[in-house]
């Protein structure tokens, strides 16, 4: 066939457009395999002997962290070993055979405990209000006490780039506090270590990476309740900032790893009563009479087009 002939050939064109699709793949799997090895490797999350109880809910999080660990776990240098915990909590509906099925097809290690936290929370909670803090308190406390009985080094749980973003802003908004979701922490009741191994990964490379992989998703609204409004609005303002100001995302997160103590107003973490001189250049001293001089990506309200200018801002 000539190459005139394939290009019109339907089968030439969609094995071309199938080869495509592929390679778009491997290069998202690559992606996110790379941030989460460099997340592990930068917070320490995951050491020679450790046992990692990985969280499953079968959300897109869940299933893309165990799929990439397990990845990572054939070709660590280290031996860790995985065990998948499912914590069903009894709401109508919920589809028990899918995540069994699922791990006995892996050939992965899990428990699948149940509970039937559901009552509980419709029981105290009054008809209308959100109940899912009251049920993630209920989770918490099962999830460590089957750390505990699995004699699970590591807690892992699928919180995202994105989920650390909104949660900042929340913090902010309406906690007064610069917090964000740490990568590597221990528990609240100082008994475990939770790690987020997608801390690096963004929420879309997630979604497009479940839908590819055909993740038997099991839906999170089986118990009725909305999701946290003011994490709606949060979500909404970074989705809008994202679509109007290419990189800003990126940028912020990056900001969340570059913290400047002494150029925020938080004396329990900089001693500013103990500051003097030293008649030396101090680097990152106060410029505060110099220009001030940054990069913000700016609407072109003309077109609507995203330019970045490079914006000097003369306090003269
Ligand atoms: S959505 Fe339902 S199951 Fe999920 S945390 Fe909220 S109350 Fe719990």
């Amino acid at each position: 066939m000539t190459a005139d002939a394939q290009q019109h050939d339907p089968a030439h064109a969609s094995s071309r457009s199938q080869s495509k699709q592929k390679y778009s793949f491997n290069k998202l799997q690559k992606r996110l395999r790379r941030n989460v090895g460099k997340a592990i490797g930068d917070f320490g999350m995951i050491e020679d002997g450790d046992k990692v109880m990985v969280c499953l809910s079968g959300g897109k999080d869940s299933y893309t962290m165990l799929d990439i660990l397990l990845f990572l776990k054939k070709i660590a240098p280290i031996h860790f070993d995985i065990i998948a915990v499912n914590l069903d909590q009894k709401q109508p509906g919920f589809p028990e055979h899918v995540l069994p099925e699922y791990l006995d097809g892996l050939g992965v290690e899990y428990r699948i405990v149940e509970e039937d936290t559901y009552s509980i929370v419709k029981d105290k909670i009054p008809e209308g209000k959100t109940t899912c803090s009251l049920c993630s308190r209920l989770r918490r406390g099962i999830l460590y006490r089957t750390a505990t009985e699995l004699g699970a080094t590591k807690i892992a749980l699928g919180h995202h780039r994105d989920d650390m973003l909104e949660t900042f802003f929340l913090n902010m908004f309406h906690g007064g506090k610069l917090k964000s979701m740490p990568p590597k922490l221990v528990s609240d009741d100082g008994k475990h270590i939770v790690i987020r191994p997608l801390a690096y990964c963004s929420e879309s490379d997630i979604q497009r990476y479940s839908d590819k992989a055909a993740f038997p998703i099991i839906p999170c609204n089986l118990c009725g309740s909305q999701e946290n409004l003011q994490r709606q609005n949060v979500k909404a303002m970074l989705q809008d900032w994202h679509r109007r100001f290419p990189g800003r995302i990126e940028s912020m997160f990056r900001a969340l790893q570059n913290v400047a103590p002494s150029h925020l107003i938080d004396s329990a973490l900089y001693d500013f009563k103990g500051i003097e001189t030293t008649g030396e250049a101090v680097e990152d001293g106060d410029t505060g009479f110099d220009p001030l001089s940054f990069t913000e990506p700016q609407v072109n309200a003309s077109n609507n087009a995203i330019n970045i200018v490079n914006v000097t801002d003369s306090l003269s």
